[in-house]
């Protein structure tokens, strides 16, 4: 009797942000037929007859790019992060999305907590001065941590741990969340308060909020005139939260000693001027190169490529965590990570 073939799922992962993960894809998925490319997704390597679907943050899907992939069913974003999928587009469509939010809250913390004393400690210009054969410490003078006033602002998995790296340092914490988590109080000897005393009253802010309709451009003209003189500022979630160009000006006139940045607004065009073919997006990518510019040559400011994820353990349960959610999805199975 000939055995009856079992229909193949067709798969398409856009593996931009870890090309070495090509292999684990294709031990996962060894039976199904899959297209894997190693950058973003884009119209020229979209693939028409795609059901599931894996991509970074680089990877915006938005509306068009949603129609152009009739037969989808499910994407699995490999991020903590969302706002590069239509999200109520994809719900209209009945796709289901997924992140994979808990796979390095960790490994972003720590990250965030490396540019912070990079700059107390100014560790990138004394690593420039020794490669220079300079072996001197003169206006290499830092700031201690012990005793500052700490703003965590977002509490959810990255802020908290955050939070409890900070344990040993000595700090104040202060912490602002919409939804805040009482409980963690105690916990962690910190502080709920309003925004505003935050701002108030903190030597040093780190963002670890998601980038929506409410946190674009968080920090701002405004919330930069709350703050104290001198204050540095960290931002490891999404470019968008900070005003680039309010900032600069921050910095310009003192208000803002310093800043680390993972992420920048625009970073996206940074990575793919080449996939930018259309008059508008061309004009939109002007807009913000511009500032990247000015932020990124800033000796005031150190910047990491949207690298705060990126460790070789975060790597390895962002993988896994996502081959769990589609073999799931396939077995339709509860979704905890389910977005829509
Ligand atoms: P999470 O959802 O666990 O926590 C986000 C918290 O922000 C929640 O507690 C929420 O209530 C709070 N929040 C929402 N709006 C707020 C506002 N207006 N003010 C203050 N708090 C607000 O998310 P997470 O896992 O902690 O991740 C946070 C963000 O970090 C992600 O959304 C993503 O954008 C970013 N991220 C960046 C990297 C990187 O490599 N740089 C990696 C992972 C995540």
């Amino acid at each position: 009797m000939v055995k009856k073939e079992m229909k193949k799922n067709v798969y398409s992962f856009y593996l931009s942000l870890c090309p070495d993960k090509e292999h684990f894809i294709r031990k996962a998925f060894a039976k199904e037929k899959v297209y894997i490319h190693c950058a973003a997704l884009t119209s020229e390597n979209m693939h028409t007859d795609t059901e599931i679907l894996g991509v970074f943050v680089d990877s915006k899907l938005d509306n068009k790019m949603l129609d152009a992939m009739p037969n989808l069913k499910l994407i699995v974003t490999l991020s903590v992060g969302f706002d590069h999928i239509d999200l109520e587009y994809a719900k209209k469509k009945k796709i289901t999305v997924c992140n994979i939010p808990n796979y390095g809250e960790n490994t972003v913390a720590e990250h965030a907590l490396a540019l912070l004393l990079s700059i107390a400690r100014e560790i990138p210009d004394s690593v420039n001065r020794v490669r220079s054969g300079i072996f001197s410490y003169e206006e290499l003078r830092g700031f201690d941590l012990l005793g500052k006033t700490v703003g965590v602002v977002g509490t959810g998995r990255i802020g908290t741990y955050f939070i409890k790296l900070l344990q040993g340092f000595g700090v104040n914490i202060l912490a602002y969340d919409p939804f805040p988590r009482k409980e963690l109080m105690s916990e962690y000897n910190f502080k709920y308060v309003k925004l505003e005393k935050l701002l108030h009253e903190s030597d040093i802010i780190s963002l670890h909020v998601p980038l929506t309709k409410d946190t674009k451009h968080l920090i701002n003209k405004k919330t930069l005139s709350q703050m104290k003189k001198g204050v540095v500022i960290i931002n490891s979630s999404r470019g968008g939260i900070v005003d680039g160009k309010a900032l600069l000006a921050g910095l310009e006139k003192g208000k803002v000693f310093a800043a680390g940045l993972d992420v920048l607004e625009g970073e996206e065009y940074l990575k793919h001027p080449q996939d930018i073919h259309d008059a508008k997006e061309q004009k939109r990518r002007e807009e913000f190169i511009d500032t990247i510019h000015h932020l990124t040559s800033h000796p005031q400011i150190i910047v990491t490529p949207h690298n705060a994820f990126n460790s070789n353990e975060s790597i390895e349960r962002m993988f896994q965590l996502g081959v769990d959610t589609i073999k799931r999805f396939n077995q339709k199975k509860a979704l905890k990570n389910k977005l829509v």
